[in-house]
């Protein structure tokens, strides 16, 4: 019975530890927000190469274009 309180024991203490660990981390990194997946996704314009993210890109056809230029390119070729 001594033996499994022990053992009771050291597991608490993990876990007591990994909770404080856990918050500890949450702490550190709120610098970093979370965005959602759209924005930081990048797109490739066709038509000039540029990497957009998805968030800020102008989208035609299934394309996402850096510009409305790139977009009129597109749609005239
Ligand atoms: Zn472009």
């Amino acid at each position: 019975m001594r033996f499994l309180l022990r053992v009771l024991g050291v597991f608490l203490a993990i876990y007591a530890a990994l909770t404080v660990l856990r918050s500890l981390l949450a702490a550190i990194s709120p610098a970093r927000p979370i965005r959602p997946a759209s924005a930081g996704h990048l797109v490739k314009d066709p038509v000039c190469g540029t990497y957009v993210p998805e968030g800020s890109a102008l989208k035609a056809e299934n394309q996402f274009f850096c510009s409305e230029e790139c977009r009129q390119k597109f749609i005239k070729s």
